[in-house]
């Protein structure tokens, strides 16, 4: 049996894929115009003509990132589905598709060799696995990480692409939020420096927890960023919400924000950081 039945119609899903789609040539989603998917690519998927950002699985960040093929950590951990959980597809159905489309075990793939030299541990989320949700093996996987960094004095970088926690989860992905913020306070403890990176969208209960506990916060143009969404906030507080209101921009404008940062000079900005913060 559903646990609940929808009586309204659904509010349209988000329109940016998690991926650059297949095919020669790509429309980017800002500027319309048609792109060889190639030139693309090898933009890290930035668009030529205006520079809108698309969306990029996890691998694809790693390999960005990292100056040579990295070491994936804790591949093999997989959701137990805790609550039999069911919606209009059971969760157990959602876990096996994401999967197959994504390559992934979950939503976010933690990994450690040299970002410019440095050895560095980067966990990258990826947002065709469920919305890039947080439940138990994202929080223990992320937990985990951030414990070995600690053990081997490694730096961490963790770049949040989610719509938050995992509600097939229940309570179990709202613990997560509590475990990875108590690891990290371990981690400054031991005085190593963590960035974040957000790009979009990262919003609901990973931005309420570590997203927004870098040493550093840094987002990649145009993100949505946010704890409830615009169309939330506006029907709960009955006015029209300000031009550009959660995006990156924005934030940083209001202090939410240390820098905004174009995919191309990201890595550079990322070493760059990592050098001054461990010296
Ligand atoms: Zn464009």
């Amino acid at each position: 049996m559903a646990w609940f039945r929808r009586e309204h119609t659904p509010l349209p899903p988000n329109e940016q894929e998690s991926r650059v789609p297949e095919g020669l040539y790509v429309k980017c989603g800002s500027c319309k115009e048609s792109l060889y998917r190639n030139d693309l690519l090898t933009n890290l998927s930035v668009c030529t003509k205006c520079a809108f950002h698309f969306r990029i699985p996890a691998r694809e960040r790693l390999e960005m990132l990292f100056d040579s093929p990295w070491q994936e950590l804790d591949a093999g951990l997989v959701s137990a589905d805790p609550l039999g959980f069911r919606d209009t597809k059971p969760y157990a159905t959602r876990l096996k598709d994401g999967k197959e489309k994504t390559g992934c075990a979950d939503a976010v793939v933690t990994a450690v060799a040299p970002m410019g030299g440095i050895p560095t541990l980067v966990a990258a989320m990826e947002y065709g696995f469920i919305g890039g949700s947080m439940g138990v093996v994202v929080g223990e996987k992320v937990t985990r990480a951030i414990e070995k960094a600690a053990r081997e004095r490694l730096p961490l970088v963790i770049v949040s692409c989610s719509g938050g926690a995992r509600m097939m989860e229940g309570t179990l992905s709202l613990m997560q939020m509590a475990k990875i913020s108590a690891a990290l306070a371990r981690l400054d403890d031991a005085r190593l420096p963590f960035i974040s990176v957000l790009t979009d969208p990262t919003t609901g209960g990973v931005t309420a927890s570590f997203a927004m506990l870098g040493d550093l916060n840094v987002a990649e143009p145009g993100a949505l960023i946010g704890f409830a969404g615009p169309r939330v906030i506006e029907q709960t507080i009955r006015q029209k919400l300000p031009e550009g209101f959660q995006r990156s921009e924005f934030l940083l404008q209001h202090g939410m924000l240390d820098m905004v940062v174009d995919r191309r000079e990201l890595k550079k900005t990322l070493v760059r950081s990592l050098r001054f913060l461990l010296s």
